[in-house]
């Protein structure tokens, strides 16, 4: 059973790594950035109601955002295993998928580490809607002070990779610390 979360600054790349790991691992890749952009794009209720926040680099609410990781971990394709991107992103996120998995416990937790410098540039580059350089600086902030306290919370599960790279080598980097692992 590969149950593996990834944990990184925005701009990491842990959304290209978790495409080419799910297919290796043969396991869904879910993102919560995902989720919700798609819900944006689809005009749902819960994107309406989270758009302005994502736009600006702020958290959903964890109710909001805990309710539907819950749903989508529910799934059937999830049942073999997962890999969370984005999610938990604070540690009261990480209590209540604690409480989810219950005695399911998560094989590992990857750490994609890299300087914020480099990460601004990549994403500047990304052009997406949440990308301009105040918004990409405040996520690194809400990273630092909300997500970063996760690498203490899983430091049992912690694996730390090196991000910095080509998209390959980083991905076999990630495979090969799993290796036995999940
Ligand atoms: P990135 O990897 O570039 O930070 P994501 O696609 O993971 O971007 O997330 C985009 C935005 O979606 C975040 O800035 C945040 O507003 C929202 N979001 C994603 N995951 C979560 C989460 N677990 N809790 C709260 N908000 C989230």
């Amino acid at each position: 059973m590969t149950r593996v979360v990834l944990v990184g600054p925005p701009g990491a790349g842990k959304g290209t790594q978790a495409k080419a790991l799910s297919a290796e691992l043969g396991v869904p890749h879910i993102s919560t950035g995902d989720l919700f952009r798609a819900h944006i794009a689809n005009n749902t209720e819960l994107g309406l109601q989270v758009k302005a926040i994502i736009d600006s680099g702020g958290l959903v609410p964890d109710e909001v955002t805990n309710e539907m990781v819950r749903v989508r971990l529910a799934e059937a394709d999830a049942q073999g295993g997962f890999l969370l991107d984005g999610f938990p992103r604070n540690t009261g996120q990480a209590d209540f998928l604690r409480a989810v998995l219950g005695a399911d416990e998560l094989n590992a937790v990857v750490e994609f580490k890299i300087d914020e410098d480099v990460v601004v540039g990549r994403m500047l580059g990304r052009g997406r809607a949440d990308d301009n350089e105040g918004v990409i600086r405040h996520r690194l902030e809400v990273y630092r002070k909300e997500t970063a306290p996760l690498l203490d919370y899983y430091a049992a599960l912690l694996i730390s990779i090196d991000a910095v790279g080509e998209v390959g080598e980083v991905t076999q980097r990630v495979l090969s610390a799993l290796r036995g692992r999940a």
